[in-house]
C-alpha cells in the first residue's frame, strides 16, 4: 500500500504534508515515488490565490481520467469550501481539514488496504466533523515528525488568524489563532537538536502573536513563566544547548515589539532573516486591507531593526546584516496608479532583500470579494513587472555587501551528475556538477566549490568572496 503527498503552498502547508507523511507510515502506508505509483493520494491544497486553486483542479482532473481505482483525500486550505467540495464531487473521495486529518482518515486506515479500497471511503465523502471555531483538535501538531530534511525542521508554533485583512482566505481556511504550548515546541526542539538538526524554522501566520496561555508542566515547575509570548519564546529556545540555527515566518508589523526586535539582534541563535510582509506602500489601501498600521509605523519599524543590528552586533562575528523580505499584493480593488507608485517607492526606499509580489486575486468569503476587482490583468503584470525590476536592483545591491566577506553556510546538496543526466545527453555541461548548494544565515544561495568532502550541515566560514565573484545567486523563488 503506497501513498503520495501533493503540497501546493506556504511552509506551513509543506509543515502540515510531513505530519501527514508520518501519519500514513505509522499504518504501514509506504511512499510512493510518483503519483502513478500511488493508492492513496493527499492533495494539501492552498486557497490564497485563485491560480493555486486552479493548479489542484486540474491536476485532480488528470488523475481521475487516467486512474479510477486511485483514493484521493483533499485537505488543507480548499477543504472547508462547500463549492470546491461541490466542483470535485466523485472525483475526491474524502475532504478533511487539515485539524481533523487523523480522525477523518484513521478508520479507513486501520481496515489497511481493505480499509482504503472500501466504497465508503468514496461514498459519503465525509468533509470535517470538526467545528471551525471552538472545541478545535490540534492533535495532528503533536504527531512526532519523521523529518524529510534531517538538518532543517518547519516546526508550527501557532495555526490560523485572528486578522482578517481584507483580501486573505487565511482566517476562513484555518480558523481563528491557536498557539501550540511552549512545552510541546521546546520538547520537539529539544529532540530535533539532540538527533543533529541544525536549522529551526518556526511557522505561524503570525508568529509575534504567539501566546502560551496554558500552564503547562515543565514550565510551571520552573515558577512564574506560565504566561509565555513570543520573545520569551525564543529566549526558551536559544537557551537549548547544541549549535544550530533559528529562523521564524511571518511577523506582522503591528505586532513587532522593541522587545522582539532586540532579542533578534542580540541572539547568536536567531538568524538575522525577517519576514515582514507590508502588502501596500500607501496608507489608504493599507487601511482599506484592514492591516492596522500606517506606511511610517512600517519604515519606523525597517530603521529599528537595522540601527538594532548596528547597536548590538559590533562585537558578534557570527551575525551578519539583517536580510529583511515583505510580501506585496499589487491591484488591491480601487489602487490607483499613485497609490501603486507610494508601494514601489517604499521598495526602492527600503531596499529589500527579498519580495513575493502577488497579483491581486478575489478570494471567496473576503471583505474584498464584494469589493469591484477595477485593476486590470494586464496593469497589474505591469505593477508586478515594475517592483520585480526595482527588487532585482536592491537585492544586487544588497548581495554585493558580501564581496570580500567570510560567512558561516549550511550545506543543503552537492550537485549530483544524476540531475544532470539529461542535460548532460544533449552535450550540455552544466556548470553547477559537483559543486556545493548552500544558504547563508539570510536565505541566500551560494554554490561554492571545495576539493574537500563536505558534510551537509553547517559549514563555518567558507569563504563567500570566491562564491560572490562567479557564483552567487539570489534566488527569486515564489512560494505560490
Ligand atoms: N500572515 C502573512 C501572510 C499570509 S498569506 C501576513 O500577514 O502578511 C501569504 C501572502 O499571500 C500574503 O502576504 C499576501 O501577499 C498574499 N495573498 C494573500 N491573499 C491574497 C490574495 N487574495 N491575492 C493576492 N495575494 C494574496
Ligand atoms: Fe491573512 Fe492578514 Fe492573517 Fe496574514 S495576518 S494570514 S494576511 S489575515
Amino acid at each position: 500500500m503506497k501513498y503520495f503527498v501533493k503540497v501546493f503552498g506556504c511552509q506551513m502547508n509543506q509543515s502540515d504534508a510531513e505530519r501527514i507523511a508520518t501519519y500514513l507510515e505509522k499504518y504501514k502506508l509506504k511512499l510512493a515515488s510518483s503519483i502513478d505509483e500511488a493508492n492513496l493520494i493527499v492533495f494539501v491544497t492552498c486557497g490564497v490565490r485563485q491560480s493555486a486553486e486552479d493548479r489542484v483542479y486540474g491536476q485532480i482532473n488528470n488523475i481521475k481520467k487516467k486512474y479510477l481505482d486511485k483514493k484521493i483525500v483533499l485537505t488543507g486550505c480548499l477543504s472547508h469550501r462547500k463549492d470546491v467540495q461541490r466542483r470535485l464531487k466523485g472525483k475526491v473521495d474524502l475532504f478533511c481539514e487539515i485539524k481533523s486529518f487523523p480522525q477523518a482518515v484513521s478508520p479507513f486506515l486501520k481496515g489497511g488496504l481493505r480499509g482504503i479500497l472500501n466504497k465508503q471511503f468514496n461514498r459519503k465523502n465525509l468533509s470535517s466533523t470538526l467545528p471551525l471555531v471552538k472545541g478545535e483538535c490540534f492533535d495532528y501538531l503533536d504527531i512526532t515528525l519523521k523529518y524529510t530534511n534531517s538538518y532543517t525542521a518547519y516546526i508550527p508554533i501557532m495555526t490560523g488568524c485572528n486578522n482578517f485583512c481584507a483580501y486573505c482566505v487565511v482566517p476562513f481556511a484555518r480558523g481563528r489563532e491557536y498557539s501550540r504550548p511552549a512545552d510541546d515546541i521546546l520538547k520537539e526542539v529539544k529532540s530535533l537538536v539532540k538527533k543533529g538538526c541544525k536549522e529551526i524554522i518556526l511557522l505561524g501566520q503570525n508568529v509575534n502573536s504567539y501566546k502560551n496561555l496554558t500552564p503547562t508542566l515543565s514550565l510551571s515547575r520552573r515558577g512564574s513563566e506560565k504566561k509565555i509570548n513570543f520573545p520569551k519564546l525564543l529566549r526558551l529556545i536559544e537557551k537549548i544547548p547544541g549549535k544550530f540555527w533559528l529562523s521564524f515566518l511571518t511577523s506582522h508589523p503591528k505586532d513587532m515589539s522593541d522587545d522582539l526586535i532586540e532579542i533578534i539582534a542580540k541572539s547568536k541563535k536567531i538568524c538575522e532573516y525577517i519576514s515582514l510582509p507590508a502588502q501596500s506602500g500607501d496608507n489608504e489601501i493599507l487601511r482599506k486591507m484592514n492591516r492596522k498600521y500606517s506606511i511610517e509605523h512600517y519604515k519606523r519599524l525597517i530603521k529599528k531593526i537595522r540601527g538594532s543590528f548596528q547597536r548590538f552586533n559590533l562585537s558578534c562575528t557570527a551575525k551578519v546584516e539583517p536580510c529583511i523580505s515583505t510580501d506585496i499584493i499589487v491591484g488591491f480593488p480601487g489602487e490607483t496608479k499613485k497609490q501603486f507608485e507610494n508601494t514601489a517607492k517604499l521598495l526602492r526606499e527600503m531596499k529589500f532583500d527579498m519580495a513575493y509580489i502577488a497579483q491581486y486575486s478575489p478570494r471567496p468569503q473576503t471583505l474584498a470579494w464584494k469589493m469591484k476587482d477595477n485593476v486590470s490583468k494586464k496593469e497589474k503584470e505591469r505593477r508586478d513587472k515594475m517592483l520585480t525590476d526595482i527588487l532585482s536592483k536592491t537585492a544586487l545591491e544588497n548581495n554585493k555587501k558580501y564581496i570580500g566577506k567570510v560567512v558561516e553556510v549550511l550545506v543543503d546538496k552537492r550537485f549530483d551528475l544524476e540531475e544532470f543526466r539529461a542535460p548532460a545527453r544533449k552535450g550540455k555541461v552544466e556548470p553547477w556538477m559537483g559543486k556545493y548548494l548552500a544558504h547563508t544565515r539570510t536565505q541566500k544561495k551560494v554554490i561554492f566549490h571545495s576539493n574537500k568532502k563536505i558534510p551537509v550541515g553547517i559549514a563555518p566560514h567558507h569563504n563567500a568572496s570566491e562564491l560572490v565573484r562567479g557564483e552567487f545567486r539570489e534566488s527569486q523563488n515564489r512560494e505560490i
